[in-house]
């Protein structure tokens, strides 16, 4: 552990009162199995596992929270435990929200008998409205009977028990709305992942947050600062129900520009088909950013950076992409790829004969990444692009071959033909001008010899899926979804690169970095995509 705090470059404190030698320290991430973790709670888990962790030597749990069956499904929570360990974080215990139903039922019925929580059929809108304006419900002050045959009712699941709901005696008219008497217990007949059709009733968040701390011995809950006025109604549950005490404490949550963090507009996102699905690499899940290309060490540097100060900041991913770029570059082998719809066949005068292959370095720099082949020959392709910017007898680089002269250009007939508006190239004649002073060239450009097997590569690059920088609330998402995020070029690539693995990270030439996504098989192109760097628009 304490190697992992030296790369993260984390070290804080949140005033974490009587620590002691630390290994008392109990924190928990509490994760709701309704959907696939996004990097905000990346960010949430992290932070409790580096207080459990490493900068404690105490104990993490891992919570699911799993108190509203519609939305909770066995796929998720599997998928949390996956990525979870992917990030390195490894829970000291496992449990559920749902293995206290028993308790948290017994201890409703006991705030029911002792007076300090009611059954309220009050319809949800005028609910909202007597909570806003500080009135008093019309059932506050039913009596106890009358309060557990309603829980009873609520506990059958029948037409009767549905309309009800209990809440907590806290307050009518606290400044504080959090306080003022929040709903604990809801009737709601739906199958549960775990428990079945046991229970009809299940416990709000509210309810079972602090009970369940407190039981799991937890000492410090962390929570995003939305939580800050909810503290005190926790407080509350632990102070009346004679809990062990809990020290809260609340850490901005993470925003992103142009960046739903929302597991409800993510699903929303999903299920409209907009996306691949939640491992779509322009998700802002765990999976997505991972198949973007961003390994799991700068993903943990970048979100640790961040700490547990509370200033919520809307952060660019410029400075995300920038952290991973420090981690690939050492690892990232450098190939050459050739656009393929419009390449240009170029014969090499002054080539050696033959067919002629090197070993190379993959990278010059960082040599123990091993070696690549690297074909010569007389026959090879270059860019359009370069190729329609070359004058004749201009001098060029060929990269890591050498200078050569400018001797013929063969243009088409049609030079509309072009995308660019230049005439098109439809062949050339380099004559190898190997004294030739590399430094004094401008155009150093990327060429494959054609005699080798040229692997077909189809590199995707993407934008972001939403086109404002902050959604508010009132925003209609549909109104901002980007119609087009997808970017995709046809390339050849050189021999190497028929080797390279789904994950594996490298780079092409003038091109960038990218990630293999699909390893090339025969007959099907590999497909990589492309991984933002921290420059430019994306
Ligand atoms: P979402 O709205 O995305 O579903 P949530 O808070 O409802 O988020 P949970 O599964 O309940 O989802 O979250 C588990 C933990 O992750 C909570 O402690 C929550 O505070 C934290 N968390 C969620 N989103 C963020 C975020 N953007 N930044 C930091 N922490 C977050
Ligand atoms: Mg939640
Ligand atoms: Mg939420």
């Amino acid at each position: 552990a304490k190697e992992k705090q030296k790369d993260d470059g984390a070290n804080y404190d949140i005033g974490l009162q009587d620590v002691g030698d630390g290994t008392g320290i109990v924190t928990r991430f509490p994760p709701e199995p309704s959907g696939y973790l996004h990097i905000g709670h990346a960010k949430a888990a992290l932070l409790n596992d580096y207080f459990a962790h490493e900068k404690y030597k105490g104990t993490l749990l891992l919570r699911f929270d799993d108190t509203n069956p519609i939305k909770e499904k066995q796929e998720f929570q599997d998928a949390i435990v996956e990525d979870l360990a992917l990030m390195g974080i490894k829970a000291d215990k496992v449990s559920y929200t749902s293995d206290y139903f028993q308790e948290l039922y017994e201890t409703c019925v006991r705030m029911l008998k002792e007076g300090t929580a009611y059954a309220d059929d009050t319809l949800q809108e005028k609910m909202r409205e007597e909570r806003m304006d500080g009135i008093a419900s019309a059932r506050r002050d039913s009596s106890v009977e009358d309060n557990l045959a309603r829980f009873e009712e609520m506990k059958k699941g029948g037409a009767e028990g549905i309309i009800w709901c209990i809440r907590a005696k806290m307050s009518v008219d606290n400044p504080n709305k959090a306080m003022r008497d929040p709903v604990i217990y809801r009737c709601s007949p739906e199958v549960h992942h775990r428990t079945g059709d046991t229970w009809k009733i299940y416990p709000t968040y509210d309810f079972c947050c602090p009970i369940v701390d407190s039981l799991e011995g937890v000492t410090h809950a962390l929570r995003t600062t939305e939580y800050n006025d909810r503290d005190a109604q926790y407080q509350w549950f632990i102070t009346n129900l004679k809990l062990r005490g809990v020290f809260n404490w609340g850490f901005a949550r993470l925003n992103f520009v142009r960046t739903l963090l929302s597991k409800r507009k993510l699903t929303k996102i999903v299920d409209s088909g907009f996306v691949w699905g939640w491992d779509d690499p322009r998700m802002p899940t765990i999976r997505g950013v991972r198949r973007r290309g961003v390994t799991i060490p700068a993903l943990r540097e970048f979100i640790l950076r961040q700490g547990p100060s509370k200033n919520i900041v809307n952060l660019d991913w410029h400075s995300f992409w920038a952290t991973n770029k420090k981690h690939i570059d050492p690892i990232a082998s450098r190939y050459t790829a050739i656009a393929s719809d419009a390449k240009v066949p170029v014969t090499v005068i002054g080539a050696r004969d033959g067919v002629i292959t090197e070993e190379k370095d993959k990278h010059a720099k960082y040599t123990d990444l091993g070696k690549k082949k690297v074909v010569f020959s007389s026959n090879i392709i270059i860019e359009q692009d370069d190729a329609a910017s070359f004058a004749q007898d201009e001098e060029i680089t060929l990269m890591n071959w050498g200078n050569a002269i400018v001797r013929k250009i063969s243009h088409s007939i049609n030079p509309l033909a072009s995308p660019s508006g230049l005439k098109t190239v439809t062949g050339l004649e380099l004559e190898l001008h190997l004294q030739g002073d590399v430094k004094k060239t401008s155009k150093k450009v990327t060429w494959l010899s054609q005699d080798q097997s040229l692997v077909p590569v189809e590199l995707v690059d993407f934008d972001y899926l939403i086109t404002k920088d902050k959604l508010e609330d009132e925003d209609v998402l549909e109104d901002f979804l980007n119609p087009k995020t997808e970017f995709r070029v046809k390339t050849l690539a050189d021999c190497n690169v028929a080797e390279l693995k789904v994950d594996d990270v490298f780079q092409f030439d003038r091109k960038g970095y990218f990630r293999i996504d699909k390893a090339f098989a025969h007959g099907e192109s590999a497909i990589a995509f492309q991984i933002p760097t921290g420059k430019g628009g994306k």
